[in-house]
Formats: C-alpha cells, sequence, structure tokens
C-alpha cells in the first residue's frame, strides 16, 4: 500500500507538479498584453466552481492545479501587464521573480542565522545598501517585513519606547497604563495604516493631534504645534493620492530641537531618493528617526516586501524583543531581532536581487520613468478635457471631471472597459480618478491606449 509519504516522495523526484506549474506561469506571461485588465463578469461567475466543502479524501494534485489555472488565471488582476494603475502596486521584474522561484525551493525562514546563513547575509547586504541608497546613517538597522504597515507598526513600536524611556517610564515592564501622556503628531493626510498602528499600539486616537495640509496633502509647516519630547510625529513621502512630499527638513529640525521622534511613511516614495531629479522632495528625509518604505511598489519586487528603518537600533529591539529557551542568538545577524514577527520569508532575497541588478542608476531610471510617464499621461488627459487636481511630482496622477456625477460614471465606465484600471478617492470633498504608475512594463503605448479609453468613457458618461 502506498502511503501519503509515499506519494509525495514520488511527486517531489518527478517534479511534474513544478513543470505543470511551470508551463502554465510561461502561458499566462504571454497572455498578459492580451488579456483583460480586470476579469469580466463571467469569469467572475467561475469562482464558484472553488465552493465546496472540505474534501473527505486526498485530491489529485495536478487537477487541482490545472483547475487553479484555468479558474484562477482569468481572475486575476492582470497588475503584471503595462496598462494597470490601482492603488499603488508595483509590479515584479523578472530577476526578481526568478530569484523568488528559486527560494520558494528553499523554504527559508529568515528569523535567525542558523535557520538560514544566506538569508542573514542577504539581510545584512540589503540593509548596508538601503542605507547607502538613502543616504542614511550607517548604523541605522533594517528590519524586513510584509509591507508598510507592519513597517509602520514596527516604528512607531521603536518610537513609543523610546520617548517613554526618556520621559521616564519602560514600557516593556510597566505597559501603558499609568505612563506618561504621549503626543502623536500627524497630518489631516496621513495614510490610514498609520491611525491603525497607532491603536495597535494601545495609544487610541485621542492622542492624535491632526494638523491641516495644504492642497498638495503638505502638513503645513506654521500649523504644527509646540513640540516637546512626549511628541512622536509621522510624516509622508509620498501622499498616497497625489504623491506630495512633505517639508522634511524644516520639520525634521524642529522635532530633532524638541527631541521629539520623527516616522516617515515612505511607503513608494522614499524610493524617489534614488534620483536627484527629486531632490526637492526628498531633501532632509535622512534627519527622521525612523521610515517605512516597500519595495513591492516602486522597487518593483514581488509581494510581500516592505522594510521598516530606524536609527536608533537599541529601541527597534528593544520594541521588538523576544525571548525563549530555544531561541539560538549567534555572533551573525538574526533577522527576528527587527521585526514583530519570528518565522518569515526571506523576502531580502528579492529585494537584493532587484538592487544587484538595478543598481543605484537602474533604481533611479526606474523611478524617473514613472514619474515621466506620470506626467505624460496628466498632459494627455489635461488635453482631453479632465481636470488634474495635483502637481505631478512623483507617480500619482488625480484628475476629475466637471460634476461628480461625470467622475464617478467615468471611472465605473474604464474600470469595467478591462482596457485599464485605477482607482478612485475623495480629494478636498471631491471624487476624484487617481492614476498610479508602478510597474516597469508601462509604454508611452499603453498610456495612449489608456486615455483613449478615458476619453471614451467620458463621453459615453456625458450621453447617460
Ligand atoms: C501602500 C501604502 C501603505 C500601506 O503599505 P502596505 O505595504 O500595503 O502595508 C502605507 N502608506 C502609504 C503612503 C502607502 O502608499
Amino acid at each position: 500500500m502506498t502511503t501519503l509519504q509515499d506519494e509525495l516522495f514520488a511527486q517531489q523526484n518527478s517534479k511534474d507538479l513544478l513543470k505543470q506549474a511551470q508551463q502554465a506561469a510561461f502561458e499566462y506571461i504571454d497572455s498578459q498584453s492580451n488579456q483583460r485588465v480586470f476579469p469580466n463578469a463571467s469569469n467572475l461567475e467561475k469562482l464558484t466552481l472553488f465552493d465546496e466543502s472540505l474534501p473527505e479524501a486526498s485530491s489529485d494534485p495536478a487537477l487541482l492545479l490545472e483547475q487553479l489555472n484555468t479558474v484562477g488565471s482569468v481572475n486575476t488582476v492582470a497588475q503584471t501587464g503595462g496598462r494597470y494603475f490601482g492603488f499603488v502596486n508595483g509590479n515584479a521584474l523578472p530577476v526578481t521573480l526568478a530569484t523568488k522561484w528559486l527560494s520558494d525551493v528553499w523554504d527559508q525562514n529568515a528569523a535567525l542565522y542558523v535557520m538560514s546563513p544566506i538569508a542573514s547575509k542577504l539581510e545584512s547586504i540589503c540593509q548596508t545598501w538601503l542605507n547607502q541608497l538613502f543616504g542614511l546613517p550607517e548604523h541605522t538597522v533594517a528590519g524586513f517585513v510584509s509591507g508598510t504597515s507592519i513597517a509602520t507598526l514596527s516604528g512607531l513600536a521603536a518610537a513609543r519606547y523610546r520617548q517613554l524611556q526618556k520621559l521616564g517610564w519602560d514600557v516593556n515592564q510597566q505597559g501603558l497604563f499609568g505612563a506618561p501622556k504621549i503626543r502623536l503628531i500627524l497630518g489631516k493626510q496621513t495614510h490610514g495604516t498609520v491611525a491603525k498602528a497607532i491603536s495597535l499600539l494601545g495609544f487610541g486616537h485621542t492622542s492624535i493631534e491632526w494638523v491641516d495640509c495644504d492642497k498638495q496633502g503638505r502638513l503645513i509647516v506654521e500649523n504644527l504645534p509646540q513640540l516637546d519630547q512626549s511628541c512622536i510625529v509621522v510624516l509622508q513621502a509620498g501622499n498616497v493620492n497625489s504623491g506630495a512630499f512633505d517639508d522634511f527638513t524644516t520639520l525634521c529640525q524642529l522635532a530633532n530641537t524638541a527631541q521629539a521622534w520623527v516616522h516617515i511613511d515612505g511607503a513608494f516614495g522614499l524610493w524617489a531618493k534614488a534620483s536627484n531629479v527629486f531632490d526637492e522632495q526628498t531633501k532632509g528625509m535622512e534627519l527622521a528617526d525612523s521610515w517605512s518604505v516597500d519595495p513591492h511598489k516602486t522597487l518593483n519586487t514581488p509581494y510581500d516586501c516592505g522594510i521598516v528603518l530606524c536609527k536608533d537600533a537599541e529601541a527597534l529591539t528593544s520594541a521588538l524583543h523576544q525571548q525563549g529557551s530555544y531561541i539560538q542568538l549567534s555572533e551573525q545577524r538574526d533577522g527576528l531581532l527587527y521585526t514583530p514577527e519570528m518565522s518569515k520569508r526571506a523576502r531580502a532575497i528579492e529585494l537584493w536581487a532587484a538592487m544587484k541588478y538595478l543598481g543605484r542608476a537602474g533604481i533611479a531610471e526606474l523611478v524617473e520613468q514613472l514619474h515621466s510617464h506620470a506626467q505624460f499621461f496628466a498632459d494627455l488627459l489635461a488635453d482631453n478635457g479632465f481636470t488634474i487636481l495635483n502637481e505631478v511630482v512623483f507617480n500619482q496622477v488625480i484628475l476629475n471631471c466637471e460634476t461628480e456625477q461625470l467622475t464617478q460614471k467615468t471611472l465605473s465606465l474604464v474600470q469595467q472597459s478591462g482596457e485599464c484600471w485605477c482607482g478612485g478617492s475623495v480629494w478636498h470633498e471631491q471624487s476624484v480618478i487617481r492614476i498610479s504608475l508602478c510597474s516597469w512594463a508601462t509604454t508611452k503605448q499603453d498610456i495612449l491606449r489608456s486615455v483613449k479609453v478615458f476619453v471614451e468613457a467620458r463621453k459615453q458618461a456625458l450621453q447617460t
């Protein structure tokens, strides 16, 4: 009788499943340019084929892979093509996908050096390279997490530890009940993940002092309250709608003088530092204490790949401290010291591949291309009756039509087209269409084709 284990060995040895997956993956890549960007209704209907109760007996793995391929691939959103402009979702550079495939086979746990010397080594290398790329002090440490949400949580946990310690309170020992008050200073345009991190950290939204922002979404410096060492200030490198950057030099200098902590949410915008085209935007960002940034956005690595950077290594590792009799720390880098998670995939591998492949010049070229494409897109739309609402300083464009209704109708027709996809938002109490250029694969041709869709959608919306 063959046991489950016999079967698994047979699958592993024949590699048939991997070959089947490889073939399906190649077909998907080749079909990208013709595939709808968002699935149509009849394909979405097919998702019900997955509705079944937990199988009692084992399923044929080749058949389930086939089901995933035939029903699954047509129900993906074609983010890896050139005409997806939703949220701020990056593509994946071919070399990052290839290195991820190889490292998936390795299945490394990046928690400890003794679990994976290669993961530990590449985390160290990436940390050094990131400091060089972003112009941060050499002693800045990096934690490799799932994305900016967790990076921000980690950075603010370090801030909580350090600011409370300055006030004579050890949050690890004494907790938050009865702790001195911490003041959180946030622009009204701060990303929603920051407020989430603040509640997870036990501060409560009543600790937040909201500061007004200007038309572009930048925190208004004159409106900043008096800062002191109980303050944590959160700034943005790249507003999620407009792409705007805060005035880091002025704000960080005020904070540094007052011994306030500054965290910069630079999920997609921190990468602008790679090119001197954006010097005016990124100036002074190195004066902060911690940063969050996503390789899975602008750098075009696969998900999930986020980073927390922190100048104060002791604050970060104290905040994320973990003990256990079986945990074997080493003289080398142990990744778990810098992240909330213990077990985690070795995401620094793709990050290393992206940075080694592109180099500083390649990263600069990538961000400059995203920016010039955003400008090209905005100029064409402006020529065709749309109103551009932001200064296109990086990769984001926000626009609208003459009325709320026309904007919403046009957006909905664009989304239904299958030709391209972008999302909507609310900007200064108006409905807007937002476009994010975040894929290495977008060409001018893709933009021309998408502008046609926008023009046609607006025309049709005007008629109904
Ligand atoms: C995407 C984004 C986030 C959230 O990042 P995740 O990687 O999705 O967790 C936070 N802030 C900004 C500005 C973003 O663009």
